[in-house]
Formats: structure tokens, sequence, C-alpha cells
């Protein structure tokens, strides 16, 4: 659970935001709410209490005003001059309650609940299918945004339907088919926040769900550099083809920029050793890229989903100006 520290300090887009139930912060610094830990401050960042918070947020905002979802921050970089706008986050303490079909197997929960979670309620419920989401880092609600997947199974297997708010403030219920989930991808628009998600999975005995569960877990330790400050992998594979043998095949292998690493452990993640900007660790995947390019004639395609502006100098906004 993530405390929020309160700043007394007010700011120009604070005044004009509609009063909601939730909780607004001025000025508040991101990268503790990232695995990243890098980048500068959300000009406000706004915390709802539920969906009719959000509802009332989106429809009485001024329309000029952005606006940018941040799940469990495990594959986002917020970059050094902060995000302009509002950041909302869907917080530890809501968006966590959830039921169970124990007949149909499903798992009906809100956004907020962390992947881990939900695999040991599926776990605790037998209901199998979930195991590779227990290794997931992050929400349920970003895993959706990016049909997250691993060990043979996606986001897409699982998924029912879910709860989305659109930039209207107008909520509708979409099933699976209508997302178009693709690897890494989904069709709908960026200012959809979603609220909560109908899983569904098969009956399955407990112990087999414990043993993938440690299985993969092992897997992940083994192959993954779970401990560092990382956002996973840092590029989707290309069709048919591994992002880390490119990266490894162009020579990139220890590659480092300012606080910026390539994992010796897997070379499509990018580090943060602990001094890195967010600056740094962009300009180090712009390499790769770059490098792969000319070694390969592959162009990889960003995975972590880059946020905000690249001058921290410039930044009206408390940017981070290490
Ligand atoms: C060590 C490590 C290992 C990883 N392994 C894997 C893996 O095996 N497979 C894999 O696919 N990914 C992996 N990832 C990446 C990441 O964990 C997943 O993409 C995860 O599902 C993101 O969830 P999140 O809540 O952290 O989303 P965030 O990082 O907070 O956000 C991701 C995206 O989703 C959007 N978003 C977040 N919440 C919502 C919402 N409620 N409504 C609408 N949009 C939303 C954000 O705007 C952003 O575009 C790994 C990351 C790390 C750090």
């Amino acid at each position: 659970m993530i405390f929020f520290k309160k700043k007394t300090k007010e700011n120009e887009l604070l005044k004009i935001l509609p009063q909601t139930k939730g909780e607004y912060f001025p000025d508040y610094p991101l990268a503790d709410l990232t695995w990243l830990k890098v980048g500068g401050n959300a000009e406000v960042l706004y915390l709802p209490q539920d969906e009719e918070d959000i509802i009332k947020f989106l429809k009485e905002k001024p329309h000029n005003v952005p606006y940018t979802i941040l799940g469990g921050g495990s594959n986002v970089l917020i970059r050094d001059g902060g995000v302009p706008g509002v950041v909302i986050k869907l917080s530890d303490g809501h968006f966590n309650k959830f039921e169970v079909n124990q007949e149909k197997f499903e798992i009906k929960c809100e956004a907020g609940l962390y992947n881990a979670k939900i695999g040991k309620i599926a776990q605790e419920n037998q209901i199998g299918g979930f195991e590779f989401l227990s290794t997931i880092p992050g929400k349920v609600g970003g895993t959706l945004r990016t049909n997250a997947s691993c060990y043979g199974r996606e986001m897409k297997d699982i998924l029912v339907s879910a709860t989305v708010i659109d930039g209207f403030g107008d909520k509708y219920e979409v099933d699976t088919a209508d997302f178009q989930l693709s690897y890494r991808n989904s069709l709908f628009p960026k200012d959809w926040i979603i609220t909560s998600v109908l899983l569904r999975g098969y009956k399955e005995d407990k112990d087999i769900i414990k043993n993938k569960i440690e299985e993969f877990q092992q897997k992940r330790k083994e192959t993954q550099p779970i401990q560092e400050k990382t956002a996973g992998s840092a590029f989707k594979n290309p069709t048919g083809l591994k992002a880390w043998q490119l990266i490894e095949k162009a020579g990139c292998k220890n590659l480092k920029i300012g606080g910026a690493e390539v994992s010796d452990k897997h070379s499509n993640f990018l580090i943060n050793n602990g001094k890195a900007t967010a600056q740094d660790i962009e300009e180090l995947g712009e390499k790769i890229i770059e490098k792969v390019k000319d070694t390969t004639g592959i162009e990889l395609e960003w995975e972590i989903r880059r946020f905000g502006v690249k001058d921290a100098k410039h930044s009206s906004f408390g940017g981070n100006k290490r």
C-alpha cells in the first residue's frame, strides 16, 4: 500500500478541477509510483474513490485538460519534465473489490487489484488459467490495456468483458472481442479508463495451480531481473523474432548511458542502476533501436509506454532536474 504525501502547495490547474470525493495532489512526484523509479511530477495527481467519482471528474473537467492513467506503473517510463494535466491513479485503497462465482469459474474484480492478488483468489477458489497472471507485475486494468502475456497465455484468454468509462464520462460494458486484443495491444481509445473486469477460468486442483505458479515464478527469477528497477521488456518482439536476440546481435548486450543499463540477465530489459534519469533510459532505448536497425534492418518498437515532457529544465511544474 502506498501512502500519498500531502502537499500544501497550490497550483493553477488545481483551481479549475471539479470537486470530487477523491483526492488531488498538486506537483506530485511520480517516480515512486513506477517500477523504473525515474521521472518528474504529475501537474496534478488524482486518486478517484469510485466509478461515480471518475464519471463526475470527466464530465465536469475543462475539455482542454489532458489526463493520463496510471495503474501499477510497471510498464511505463515517466519523462523527467513530468506529466502535464492530471494523472489518474487507481490507487491500492480503492478499486480493489472482487466477487467470485465458483459455479462459472469467474472472478469479477475492480481494475486497481494487483494481478498477484487475483492469482491468489483464483488459487483459493480452485479456478485454473490465471497462473500466468499471478507472475505479471501490476494491476489488472493496465494488464488488460497492454494485453499482457507470458508462458503461453495472455489476458485475452481469460477476459469475458470489462467496464470502461470514455473521455466524456460515459460508462460501457465491452466484450472481449470488441477490444480486438492483439500482442501487447488493443484497439480501444487511449482515454478510456477500465474500472473493472470479468475474468473466466476453469476448474482446477489447488495443488496443480500452486505448482504452476511456483514453476513460472522460478522461471522468471532465473531469466529476468525482477529485483531491479525496470519496466519489463523494453521492446516488442517483431513477428517471429526475439527482441533480445536482435539486441545482442547488434552488440548492445552491455550498453550503458548514464545510470541506464541493458540488463545482463535479459537483454530486452533496461535497468535504472539507481542513478538514472528518464532521459538516460530513453536515450539508451533509442540507441538500441538505431544499432539494431543498422545491423539487422529491423526497427524495434517500444513496448514501454513513455509519458510526459522530455526536458525537465523547461517544465513549468516539478521536473526531475538531476
Ligand atoms: C519485472 C517485470 C516483468 C514483466 N513481465 C511481463 C510479462 O511477462 N508480460 C507482459 O506482458 N508484461 C510484463 N511486464 C510489463 C507490465 O508488468 C505489464 O504490462 C502490466 O500488465 C502493466 O500493468 P500496470 O498496472 O503496471 O500498468 P501501468 O504500467 O501503470 O500502465 C500500462 C498502460 O496501461 C494503461 N492503464 C493502466 N491502468 C489502466 C486502466 N485502469 N484503464 C486504462 N488504461 C490503463 C496506462 O495508461 C499505460 O498505457 C513486466 C514488467 C516488469 C517490471
